[in-house]
């Protein structure tokens, strides 16, 4: 069934939904969960051509929507794709073909729903034990349907160019979208140990440039090298990242305090 491909997560997850024992119901979440993951991954392969999966490869489905965002702010919402011929000169030379049906969840949406069925997929703790509601087929049909609208896709696109530029803490290459050239975003570093921020600027119509938009930035004692740091809470501990060497930091001063660990460097 349709282009994500998930209609037999969803025929399983109805079956065990229309059984309706809790254990039943709890299998059906699985099912739920993982149609949810697998439409918004394939949605993200789509940019295994310009960014490489080995950087997005353990998100969870809500910030791998986000990436999607930033690049594509409209990538979350529903869209019917026609094409028509121009000639040279820009005039109309044939009627609109209808491609397809775009269809994804809204960010929101993909949050309420992965967090509601990700509920039962645990042993609730002592806390939750007492507030945890026994699952029904109604409590959970909503995030069925919603699944079911989305799967009715028939087109998967992604619209958008990406560029690349190094960052300038780990040389890790820092991706900007087109939109986000246009509207002059603050992109991020997906290296998960730099996240270094930079502010995007549009030169003209062929260029752009990124400044650093880092709050802070500390040299390694060890190889001398920069790190970007955000404001880091009292006794934080960051790794250079380039050397991996750990850093301590106090608040009054952000300044580096010797090895993590040390006992006379932390007090
Ligand atoms: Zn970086
Ligand atoms: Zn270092």
């Amino acid at each position: 069934m349709g282009v994500y491909a998930v209609g037999e997560f969803l025929e399983r997850a109805e079956k065990l939904m229309d059984a309706g024992d809790q254990v039943s119901l709890r299998y059906a979440c699985l099912e739920l969960r993982l149609s949810l993951e697998k439409i918004v991954y394939q949605k993200l392969a789509q940019l295994k051509d310009k960014i490489p999966p080995a950087v997005y490869r353990t998100w969870q489905p809500q910030k791998a929507l986000k990436l999607l965002l930033s690049f594509e702010p409209r990538a979350d919402q529903d869209n019917t794709i026609d094409i028509r011929q121009n000639n040279a000169d820009g005039t109309p030379a044939g009627d609109w073909i209808h491609l397809g049906e775009y269809r994804m969840f809204s960010a929101k949406r993909l949050n309420t729903l992965y967090n509601k069925v990700g509920k039962y997929l645990h042993t609730p703790s002592l806390k939750e034990h007492d507030t945890l509601q026994p699952l029904t087929h109604a409590m959970i049909s909503d995030v069925l349907e919603e699944i079911k609208r989305v799967a009715e896709a028939t087109i998967v696109v992604s619209v958008n160019s990406i560029n690349n530029v190094e960052c300038k803490f780990c040389r890790h290459p820092v991706y900007v979208s087109k939109s986000q050239i246009d509207s002059g975003s603050i992109v991020e570093c997906y290296n998960q140990k730099c996240e270094a921020k930079y502010a995007v600027k549009r030169v003209d119509n062929e260029q752009f440039e990124i400044r650093s938009h880092t709050l802070c930035t500390f040299v390694c004692k060890a190889c001398g090298n920069e790190s970007s740091l955000d404001l880091p809470e009292h006794g934080a501990i960051k790794q250079c990242v380039s050397c991996e060497q750990p850093h301590v930091f106090l608040m009054r001063c952000y300044e580096w305090k010797g090895e993590a660990g040390n006992e006379d460097q932390t007090a």
